[in-house]
């Protein structure tokens, strides 16, 4: 995929209802970028389109949030910020959460090591303004630009 830009929060929403859409069980979704970037703006988006109407704030006294579908399904949503390490992850138990649902994770590289691999991951830059470049890729693609080198 392509690198997009997004000119409003609304923009960024309506790119997580597209993804969202193809989310289910065991999916992991990591978002990457600097505070205020937009990945929970995103998560509203995502959440929306997985199919859950519950509100996405951001995970901050509770780490992991749950947004509930009406068939009683569960999406995760993990803000890793104020964690200190992998090791605090643990306690999380990733796996149980993936068993269960889509598991989106705000700053993965602060517990990458206690994160199997992502399906998608999502790079969200500020570019000043309302502007925010994003870069979806996949399993199996680097993301630099876009294209998959996975596909000889
Ligand atoms: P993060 O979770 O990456 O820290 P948030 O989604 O919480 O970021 O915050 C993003 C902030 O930037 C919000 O205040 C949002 O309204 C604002 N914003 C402005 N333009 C955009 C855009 N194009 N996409 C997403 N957020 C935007
Ligand atoms: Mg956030």
């Amino acid at each position: 995929m392509p690198a997009l830009t997004t000119n409003s929060p609304s923009e960024t929403r309506a790119l997580g209802v597209e993804l969202g859409k193809t989310l289910s069980t065991g999916d992991l979704v990591c978002l990457e970028g600097d505070l205020g970037a937009g990945k929970t703006t995103f998560v509203q988006g995502l959440a929306r389109g997985w199919g859950s109407t519950d509100r996405v704030t951001s995970p901050t006294f509770v780490l992991v949030n749950e947004y509930r579908r009406t068939d009683g399904a569960r999406m995760y949503h993990l803000d890793a910020y104020r964690l200190s390490g992998p090791a605090e992850a643990e306690d999380l138990d990733i796996d149980t959460l993936l068993a269960t649902g889509p598991l989106v994770v705000e700053w993965p590289d602060r517990i990458r090591t206690a994160l199997p691999d992502p399906s998608v991951t999502v790079r969200f830059t500020d570019l000043g303004g309302d502007q925010r470049k994003i870069v979806v890729w996949s399993d199996g693609s680097d993301g630099s630009d876009g294209s998959d080198r996975s596909d000889p």
